[in-house]
């Protein structure tokens, strides 16, 4: 059976859209793809010539290819984009249809040129139609024909045919190319990241990132700025091209010019022409021998933050890629980190080596050790200390320069409190045998990830042979004075005895004197005594039930003579029922006498003084009360330790040794003895002796 006309037809067209199919699907290079499009359909159609104009998802010209009569001009997309604006390709776009032009010359559509001029091509048919992927417009298809009323509404059929085919090859080709597009940039990232952050010596790194980016984008010179800690300017650090070095330690401000721009606004700029003067700053002019032409710049960033630019300048092809300013912007966050991670290193290893430098110059002797005490790190001092050297002591413990409190310690250093610092007294023994005694300050300190124990030892044989000298003085006092000041108050008491009751008052007051004074000396002696025998631990013996509150009374009486020469009033407000103590009266005595004694001497002239008492279960507490300028809280524990002064230089005088007499007297008794002070109304010495019991 013969086919009829319509089915000859439809035959052609069904051939026509296969070859089509197949031509446009075995071919994936957007350029390739959109030559056959074009050859296809002019051949199809007569037309002379043609255009595509392939757009990205928001419209902006990606692809163009024109082909005039049998030349075919690749990489169009300038020419094309005009059309795209004002010609017939945007009339097809803004209104999704196709257009078919009789008379060119008559039609408002279509964009005039030079060339349409009546003596040169002059009236020209031509037909558009838009290549429509899922209701989306991938690109225009324009053909054209030199004779006005050529084309035919069958044409514009045929031609809208081939284009629904080639509307999902360019989708296609496009897609591809973008994938292709992004392995690249991902590829020239992840060789960046791995080159860049491979080094984390700063200058190193700054060179990697030149060189990654020469590569990568294959431009003459790249050059690199970091904004200043202050915020305000730009500098540049590092250029790739030896004639561009000058360009290191040039400043620019931020916001000026277009490193200046990209470094204050955080995005990215390419300047495909750099005759546009206007767009970029002068930095460059200090580099004559560098005519720049194309020019991109991305921020450096680090954490989000921008912290400086980089540029690549002059690509070797003579125009960046599209993706150029996306690799840019990519190194540049890699850099940015890379940078960042670099100075922290710097500054790590800085403070490093100021500590190490501190640790070895240090005029303290320092060890460092792990928890079973074997020496890790020495200092100088501690070579010096120890006669040992370096090596030696790191062969070393602890233990085997000396011995350490356990009690004080904690087994396992368990009472070592982190933060605080645990001290103790042992004695080093040297590389020459000697016994130094030393002062220990243990802290743990966290060094390379783990804890170790700091070891600071304080030489302390001046202290100690400051104490033995303070000591053998004591005895020294104590024994010489003793006999010979026990003759003068037994002669002075026959003296006192001898006297007549009606004889001369002024003897008998100049006697009174004489007898107090050696009192007071004999009383000092004696307290002297007890604390050098308190403190070798030996105990209090004579321990009698005795009454406060008459020990009281005489201490008052001791003191009164000097209380009144400066108008003081001490009250005596103990209770007349408070119970007996046991207790050596004699050393109690001297306690409340000391207290009543200060009580005077620091309070002013006309102040008022008292002594009070009350029980609590099986103690007395027994308190001195003063109007004098208390105790400060920080001294209250440490001005009871001998040799304590707080005002040596005022006009008080004294040894500091009262109040260490006072606490090794009532300690001893198995009481306690503390202050309690408000400057505003001066201190209150309160103490606790023991109940005799009935
Ligand atoms: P001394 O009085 O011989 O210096 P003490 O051991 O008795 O030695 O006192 C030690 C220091 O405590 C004194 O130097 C003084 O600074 C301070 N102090 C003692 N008692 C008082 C007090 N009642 N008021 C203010 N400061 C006092």
């Amino acid at each position: 059976m013969q086919p009829n006309g319509e089915e000859t037809t439809t035959r052609a067209s069904l051939d026509l859209l296969y070859s089509i199919s197949r031509e446009l699907t075995s071919a994936l290079d957007l350029g390739k793809v959109l030559q056959r499009v074009l050859t296809l359909s002019m051949s199809n159609v007569g037309a002379v010539n043609g255009s595509i104009i392939v757009m990205d998802e928001s419209g902006n010209p990606i692809e163009g290819i024109i082909c005039v009569g049998d030349k075919m001009i690749e990489n169009a997309t300038e020419q094309l984009t005009e059309t795209l604006k004002g010609g017939l390709a945007g009339w097809v776009v803004r209104n999704q249809q196709e257009a078919l032009i009789s008379d060119t010359s008559s039609d408002e559509r279509w964009l005039r040129r030079p060339d349409d001029e009546e003596g040169r091509t002059g009236a020209k048919s031509a037909v558009s139609v838009p290549l429509v992927v899922r209701d989306q417009i991938v690109g225009v298809l324009t053909l054209v024909h030199p004779s006005p009323n050529f084309f035919t509404l069958a044409h514009l059929d045929l031609i809208q045919t081939i284009a629904d085919q080639a509307g999902i090859a360019v989708l296609n080709a496009r897609l591809y190319e973008e994938s292709i597009r992004r392995a690249r940039v991902m590829t020239a990232l992840a060789e960046s990241a791995s080159v860049i952050t491979a080094s984390l010596d700063l200058d190193e790194v700054l060179q990697r990132i030149l060189a990654q980016i020469s590569d990568a984008l294959l431009v003459e010179v790249v050059s690199l700025a970091l904004i200043d800690p202050q915020g305000e300017n730009l500098t540049f650090q590092a250029s790739s091209a030896g004639t561009t070095k000058g360009l290191i330690g040039y400043r620019v401000k931020l916001g000026e010019g277009l490193a200046g721009r990209v470094a204050k606004e955080g995005k990215g700029e390419v300047i495909p022409d750099a005759s546009d003067h206007e767009r970029f700053s002068q930095e460059y002019e200090r580099n004559p021998k560098l005519d720049i032409h194309a020019i991109a710049c991305a921020p450096l960033k680090s954490r989000g933050v921008v912290i400086g630019i980089l540029e690549a300048i002059n690509p070797i092809e003579g125009r960046f890629d599209p993706d150029a300013l996306e690799v840019l912007t990519g190194i540049g966050s890699l850099a940015g980190t890379a940078i960042d991670h670099a100075r922290l290193f710097e500054q790590l290893q800085a403070t490093h080596q100021r500590y190490l430098e501190l640790f070895q110059d240090s005029i303290e002797s320092f060890l460092i050790s792990d928890w079973q005490g074997n020496i890790l790190e020495v200092n100088r001092q501690a070579e010096l200390i120890s006669g040992y050297e370096k090596a030696d002591l790191l062969t070393k413990s602890i233990d085997q320069l000396f011995s350490i409190d356990q009690e004080k310690i904690g087994s396992e250093f368990s009472n070592l409190i982190p933060g605080e610092t645990l001290t103790t007294e042992s004695e080093l023994s040297t590389k020459y045998g000697e016994e130094i005694p030393v002062h220990i300050y243990i802290r743990a300190v966290t060094v390379d990830d783990g804890t170790n124990l700091q070891w600071l030892i304080r030489d302390i044989r001046e202290r100690k042979n400051l104490d033995r000298l303070r000591e053998d003085l004591i005895s020294m006092v104590y024994h010489d004075l003793r006999s010979p000041l026990s003759n003068v108050v037994s002669s002075l008491d026959v003296f006192n005895a001898m006297l007549p009751q009606d004889g001369d008052p002024a003897f008998r007051s100049l006697l009174n004197i004489a007898l107090r004074s050696t009192e007071r000396i004999q009383r000092l002696t004696n307290s002297l005594l007890d604390m050098s025998r308190l403190e070798s631990g030996q105990p209090v013996v004579n321990l009698f039930s005795t009454s406060p509150l008459l020990l009281a009374v005489d201490a008052v009486e001791a003191v009164s003579p000097v209380a009144e020469t400066k108008n003081q009033i001490i009250k005596l407000t103990m209770p007349t029922d408070t119970p007996s103590v046991l207790v050596d009266g004699d050393m109690i005595r001297r306690v409340l006498i000391n207290l009543l004694e200060n009580a005077v001497k620091y309070s002013p002239a006309g102040g008022e003084i008292t002594l009070g008492a009350d029980t609590e279960a099986d103690l007395a507490k027994i308190w001195v009360q003063d109007t004098g300028p208390g105790i400060p809280p920080l001294e209250q524990d440490h001005i009871f330790d001998k040799f304590t002064r707080l005002n040596p230089e005022g006009s008080q005088k004294g040894f500091g040794l009262g109040l260490a007499y006072c606490r090794l007297a009532i300690e001893g008794h198995g009481g306690q003895i503390w202050i309690e002070s408000d400057p505003a109304q001066g201190s209150r010495f309160c103490f606790t002796l023991p109940l005799a019991k009935n």
